[in-house]
C-alpha cells in the first residue's frame, strides 16, 4: 500500500504542475512577463544557490532578469504554479557567468541534505528533464535534430513529426528481511562501512513484483517469498523513479553475486535502528534523503 505522506525526499512538490498550461503559447508570453513570476536558473543541470549564514537556497529570479541569465535560445521550462497562484519557470543559463557574486551553480545530489524538502521537489524535475534534453537532441526515428515544444517538456520531429517524452527509468530497491533481521548489500565503490538495499532496473514486460524477486536472487540467492509497496520516490540522477519495496525471503544463506555487489550482510532490527540513528559501531546507511533509509526506518520501527 502507498502511504498517504510519502516519507520521501523529491516527493510532495508545493507547486501544481498546471499541465493544462503547456500548450498555451498566449498564457506562457504572459506568464514570462508577470511580476510575479520567479525562474530558477540552472547551468549544465546544476541548479543556481545562494547560501546565507549555512542556509543554502534556491536562487530565485525574478523574470526581469531572464535576458540577463540567457539568450534567445535557452531552454527553459514550465514548473508550475506556487500555492499564490504564480508561476515558476527553470531556466538553463548560457552565460553563468552574468551571475557571479551573487550565487552559485552547484550539484544537486550533493546540496540534497541541505535543501528544504519543498525546494527538493522543485528543482528534481527541472535537473531530470533538463539532462533528458541535454542527451536526445535527435530524433530516435529518423535522426534529424528535435525541437522542444510544450513549455519544456517534449521535443517534436520538424522531419517526421515523431514526439519525444522525457524518459523515467523505473528501478526496484528493496529491504529484504527473514523473520528479526534484514539483508543489506554493500558495492565496492562505497565509502568503508556503509551498506544499503539492494536496487536494480526494471526491464521491459516485467511487473515490480517479479523485478524485486529477480534482482534479490541475482545479487544476494535469495529467494522473495513477499513483496509489499513502501513507497517510491524520483531519482533525479539522472532521471529515475525508484520502488521502494519490503520483501520477506524464504532462505537465508545468502550468495552474493561478487559482480555486482563486494559483500552482504544481515542485521538485527536492533542494529537497523542504531543504522538509522548513524550509532551502529560498524555500519552505516544512506541518509534520510534516499529511500534505502526510510525502507529500513520503517522496518526497524515496525
Ligand atoms: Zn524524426
Amino acid at each position: 500500500m502507498l502511504k498517504p505522506h510519502n516519507p520521501n525526499a523529491f516527493t510532495r512538490s508545493p507547486l501544481d504542475r498546471a499541465g493544462h498550461h503547456r500548450r498555451d503559447k498566449a498564457w506562457l508570453e504572459d506568464a514570462w512577463k508577470a511580476e510575479t513570476t520567479l525562474l530558477i536558473p540552472f547551468n549544465q543541470q546544476r541548479p543556481f544557490v545562494t547560501e546565507e549564514n549555512g542556509v543554502v537556497a534556491p536562487g530565485w529570479l525574478g523574470a526581469h532578469a531572464r535576458a540577463g541569465v540567457a539568450g534567445p535560445n535557452a531552454r527553459w521550462l514550465f514548473l508550475g504554479l506556487d500555492a499564490a497562484g504564480a508561476a515558476r519557470f527553470a531556466i538553463d543559463a548560457d552565460d553563468p557567468a552574468k551571475l557571479e557574486g551573487l550565487g552559485r551553480f552547484d550539484d544537486l545530489r550533493a546540496l540534497g541534505a541541505r535543501l528544504s524538502r519543498d525546494d527538493l521537489a522543485i528543482l528534481g524535475p527541472a535537473k531530470a528533464v533538463f539532462e533528458w534534453h541535454v542527451k536526445n537532441g535527435y530524433c530516435a526515428n529518423c535522426g534529424a535534430p528535435t525541437l522542444i515544444v510544450e513549455a519544456g517538456w517534449k521535443r517534436q520531429c520538424p522531419i517526421c513529426s515523431a514526439e519525444h517524452f522525457p524518459r523515467v527509468d523505473p528501478v526496484c530497491i528493496m529491504l529484504p528481511t527473514f523473520g528479526d533481521k534484514c539483508f543489506l548489500g554493500r558495492q565496492r565503490a562505497w565509502p568503508r562501512g556503509m551498506h544499503s538495499a539492494l536496487a536494480g532496473f526494471i526491464e521491459p514486460g516485467e511487473p515490480i513484483e517479479e523485478a524485486v524477486a529477480r534482482e534479490t536472487l541475482e545479487e544476494a540467492g535469495l529467494r522473495v517469498r513477499e513483496v509489499r509497496m513502501h513507497s517510491t520516490q524520483p531519482w533525479p540522477f539522472p532521471h529515475s523513479l525508484m520502488i521502494g519495496v519490503l520483501c520477506e525471503v524464504e532462505n537465508d544463506d545468502e550468495t552474493v553475486d561478487t559482480f555486482e555487489l563486494e559483500s552482504g550482510r544481515w542485521f538485527t532490527r536492533e542494529e537497523a535502528r542504531l543504522l538509522i540513528a548513524a550509532k551502529h559501531p560498524d555500519a552505516f546507511c544512506p541518509p534520510p534523503f534516499a529511500i534505502a533509509h526510510q525502507l529500513l526506518k520503517t522496518w526497524a520501527e515496525s
